[in-house]
């Protein structure tokens, strides 16, 4: 039996080396996105009304466009409803209004359902430094957090774990006997959560989507837990990305049935979750308070800018995970964010440094695959594009420096070689002439020298052929042009 060992940070090359060399997470990777990337390509093929992610879409951005009124309108109605609402410009301001509300209310265990704005602003430490005890509660989170590991995905957040390994960590860490059978492990993570549900005090959720008309959020699962976390303690947190709401009841509607069909090819979810406001005195449960935290923490920034501002519009299903051949070969960690696969690739570097994430921003392939899967039809390989012009010219309004000058230079060289013939012509004589010692027994360039040994170091260089595209072309069809206008005269007569 193998045991769970927690994934250290790191950075995208080594963890992406990492992922690639674990036949265990190469099959994992396989099996969820042979099941669910095709899946959904198929269910959109499939769809009886092919404009709806057209209309989504579209009210998507119509809802960014406007998105002070909208928000200003879900604030009003959460209000009136008797609900708190807190705009947090950072991710400490959403910390701090949490843990005043926490202190206030003499919390000493927060049962939590899934998050990813919640490790987005890694509030988790921050309950636990003020002696709060943190429970995730949806079954893969709970298995992270026992293994003390890192999600690997949007909504499958334990992918990279087998039942094995899972049925070790039940053993070692709630004490049952080992199995590796998944209704038995899922009824002990029960028993262990009930209890756990049973004495809390606050319940810290996420907000899948916000309705600004109706005044309320809500939360999509297939275990039940949010619909536990969000009732049974005294007070619920919602923290909500600002980006997460739509204006109108009907908007949400079909925001959310595209959001359980991409997530998990369901027409809808097992349990969908409605909030906003504290329980009425005559309700038999539900919080005695209810807080939504609207977070910007650098959405706003994106939204300002109109290369970007589509990313906003993603609903966080995970489809382009699912779909993407770099995610399904180097697995989430890689992305080193509660972000990963494609959306991780243009999201976290807008939040975090396109410096920083450079080497994330040029990971992906740019095969389109993630904008035909994505329900929104968001164009994540434009932003990948347009992220990498970033890094290669330098940005001030992304306080980006050019990432590379020794790319930059090799691609003025290239401009210069290509707009003059006869040098181009020169250096690839030169070329071909100086590439012999490179060139293996394979036919292949084993290893450059210099600033160009990266480039080889995980794969082969075909070398520069013989006879350039050109010199075929010419003598392959050039002694073909008088047949064709003897053919093309005789049609003519
Ligand atoms: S970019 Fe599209 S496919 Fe990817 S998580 Fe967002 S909505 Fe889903």
């Amino acid at each position: 039996m193998s045991k769970t060992t927690p994934i250290p940070p790191s950075d995208y090359r080594t963890a992406a080396a990492a992922g690639i060399a674990s036949p265990r997470l190469q099959k994992s990777l396989q099996g969820i996105q042979n099941r669910f990337g095709k899946g959904a390509m198929e269910f959109w093929a499939k769809m009886d009304d092919q404009e709806l992610r057209h209309r989504v879409k579209e009210s998507r951005m119509n809802t960014l466009a406007h998105l002070d009124i909208v928000l200003a309108e879900l604030a009003k109605n959460i209000r009136a409803r008797g609900g708190q609402v807190y705009f947090a410009a950072t991710a400490q301001d959403a910390i701090d209004y949490t843990l005043a509300v926490a202190k206030k209310n003499n919390v000493k265990r927060v049962v939590k359902g899934k998050s990813m704005t919640s490790a987005e602003i890694a509030i988790d430490p921050a309950l636990e430094e003020a002696g709060i005890e943190v429970v995730e509660t949806d079954l893969g989170e709970y298995i992270i957090q026992l293994a003390g590991d890192k999600p690997s995905h949007i909504i499958a957040p334990c992918i990279h774990l087998d039942r094995a390994q899972i049925g070790q960590l039940f053993t070692d860490k709630l004490g049952i006997d080992y199995s590796d059978d998944p209704p038995t492990l899922t009824m002990a993570a029960r028993k262990a959560l009930r209890e756990k549900m049973l004495g809390a005090e606050m319940g810290l959720t996420g907000c899948n989507l916000a309705c600004a008309e109706t005044g309320h959020i809500s939360l999509v699962s297939n275990e039940g837990n949010i619909r536990m976390a969000t009732t049974m303690p005294d007070v619920h947190v919602a923290l909500m990305g600002m980006e997460r709401v739509v204006a109108t009841f009907d908007e949400h509607r079909e925001t959310l049935q595209l959001l359980t069909r991409g997530a998990a090819l369901q027409k809808l979810s097992t349990y969908v979750s409605f909030q906003g406001g504290p329980a009425a005195l005559t309700d038999p449960d539900g919080p005695r308070e209810f807080h939504l935290v609207i977070i910007d923490n650098g959405r706003s920034k994106i939204l300002a800018d109109p290369e970007f501002r589509e990313v906003l519009a993603c609903i966080r299903c995970g489809a382009c995970l699912n779909i993407c051949p770099v995610y399904g070969k180097i697995g989430g960690h890689a992305y080193d964010s509660p972000y990963c696969g494609p959306i991780g690739a243009v999201v976290t570097p807008l939040l975090d440094g396109i410096n920083k994430h450079a080497d994330l921003c040029k990971g992906e392939t740019l095969c389109g695959a993630c904008r035909d899967v994505c329900p929104v039809e968001n164009d994540l390989p434009r932003m990948l594009a347009a992220l990498r012009h970033k890094l290669a010219y330098g940005s001030d309004r992304w306080n980006t420096s050019q990432h590379n000058p020794a790319e930059a230079y090799a691609f003025a060289l290239w401009k210069l070689l290509v707009s003059h013939p006869v040098l181009y012509r020169t250096s690839l004589w030169f070329g071909k002439l100086f590439q012999w010692p490179f060139v293996r027994k394979n036919k292949m360039i084993g290893s450059l020298a210099g600033l160009a040994t990266g480039w080889t170091k995980d794969r082969d260089l075909p070398p520069l052929a013989g006879q350039t595209f050109a010199q075929l072309w010419k003598k392959k069809y050039a002694a073909r042009r008088p047949n064709e206008s003897r053919a093309q005269s005789k049609e003519a007569s």
